[in-house]
């Protein structure tokens, strides 16, 4: 059953990981290493069963492949998840012995904080392997990855302004947005300082008041929301809030927000957002600033140069859209389309020999 996903959707490596002592059973995923080591988080979470542990990290270590390839890393997919609940069951024990079998892999897997992990969690981890981002306790951490996530979001919502409007000005744009968390929350600033109208809901009191003190945004009820006229619908919060019940009601000209798997099925709801003129920038590449972030470090982290690399979101939006008018295909296909593209163009560019990719040729020959 296993290897028959595998094969069909090109898994190379599923690692199970079980220690005793700490009670630790994890799944570390990897899609594929065409580009470069995969890198993706590490999520604990308290799964119901193994083949429900299993289908997660298969699904997100290949949503991996697609983000680092789309964002134009040099990085493959992968991600672990760990069976258990992160409020009653961490230790250092657990994470440093998650953190051997990750130094196991050699560099072909490198793990970063995800939903239920936390910095301290990635410092555990570094006390055994080399290969883990975001912990404080190396040099070169790119610390939170959430102000990045936010800036990427803010160029691609540019890009999309200008698809949709002609011009990337967002001055006077009137966005409604849904969730005003960590990342929205700098995502409101920035938009707040070019000049744009906010529009937001949260189920966190505070949160709403924050960005109405703070930012002069007007608030609207949690399920008010998907009604308000705007220019552009920006989900911050939940994933699947674009479906049957939620696109009829939208009277926006495009959508564009930081929540992962927005649209409850890629295609049906793709084409349901294209055909009311309603244009959708796909999450993935919208919200890839984090990773791109996090993925600096592998090269000692540089933070103007990690801004730089976030801030070409916005063209990497733009050949999206581009794929999507010249193919006929909507932008989440289109998404997919460029990441997959990028992989097989590169697959041949690494085809040839180098002695420095097969040292062990030489050691033989010593
Ligand atoms: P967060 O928890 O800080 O923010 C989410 C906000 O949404 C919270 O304020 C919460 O109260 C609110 N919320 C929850 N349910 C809601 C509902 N039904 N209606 C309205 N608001 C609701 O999380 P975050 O780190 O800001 O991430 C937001 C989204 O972006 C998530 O889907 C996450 O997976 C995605 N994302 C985050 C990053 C990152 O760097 N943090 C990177 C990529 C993707």
């Amino acid at each position: 059953m296993l290897f028959e996903t595998m094969v069909k959707d090109g898994y190379e490596q599923v690692v199970f990981c079980h220690d005793k002592e700490s009670g630790l059973k994890a799944i570390i995923a990897i899609h594929d290493t065409t580009l470069g080591p995969a890198l993706g988080g590490c999520r604990m979470w308290p799964y119901a069963s193994e083949e429900e542990a299993l289908n997660d990290v298969l699904r997100l270590s290949r949503g991996m492949t697609y983000k680092n390839a789309a964002a134009g890393l040099n990085i493959g997919g992968g991600k672990t998840v760990i069976i258990g609940d992160p409020r009653k069951d961490k230790s250092e024990a657990l994470f440093r012995a998650l953190g051997r079998y990750v130094e196991s892999l050699n560099g072909r897997y490198i793990i970063a904080e995800d939903v239920g992990t936390t910095e301290e969690d990635m410092n555990h981890m570094y006390m055994e392997t080399d290969f883990v981002t975001g912990s404080t306790a190396g040099e070169g951490s790119s610390g939170n990855p959430s102000p990045k996530t936010a800036l990427g979001i803010y160029y691609a919502m540019k890009r999309t302004a200008k698809e949709v409007f002609g011009s990337d000005s967002l001055t006077s744009k009137k966005i409604a947005v849904q969730g005003v968390g960590n990342v929205s929350y700098t995502l409101c600033e920035l938009l707040n300082e070019e000049g744009a109208e906010l529009i937001v809901t949260d189920i966190n009191e505070e949160a709403i008041q924050r960005a109405v003190t703070n930012l002069n945004a007007t608030a609207v009820g949690i399920d008010e929301i998907y009604d308000v006229e705007a220019d552009i619908f920006a989900p911050c919060a939940l994933g699947a809030i674009l479906n049957d019940d939620t696109i009829p009601r939208l009277k926006v000209k495009a959508v564009c927000g930081s929540s992962n798997n927005q649209l409850l099925d890629i295609e049906k709801h793709g084409k349901m957002l294209q055909e009311r003129g309603i244009l959708y920038a796909p999450d993935y590449i919208v919200n890839s600033g984090g990773v791109i972030n996090v993925a600096d470090e592998l090269s000692g982290y540089n933070e103007t140069r990690a801004v730089n690399k976030v801030k070409e979101i916005y063209t990497q939006i733009g050949k999206v859209f581009d794929i999507a008018k010249e193919q006929n295909i909507v932008p989440a296909i289109a998404a997919d389309h460029l990441a997959e593209q990028r992989i097989d163009q590169l697959k041949h560019v690494r085809s040839n020999f180098l002695k420095t990719e097969h040292s062990s040729i030489s050691r033989r020959g010593k």
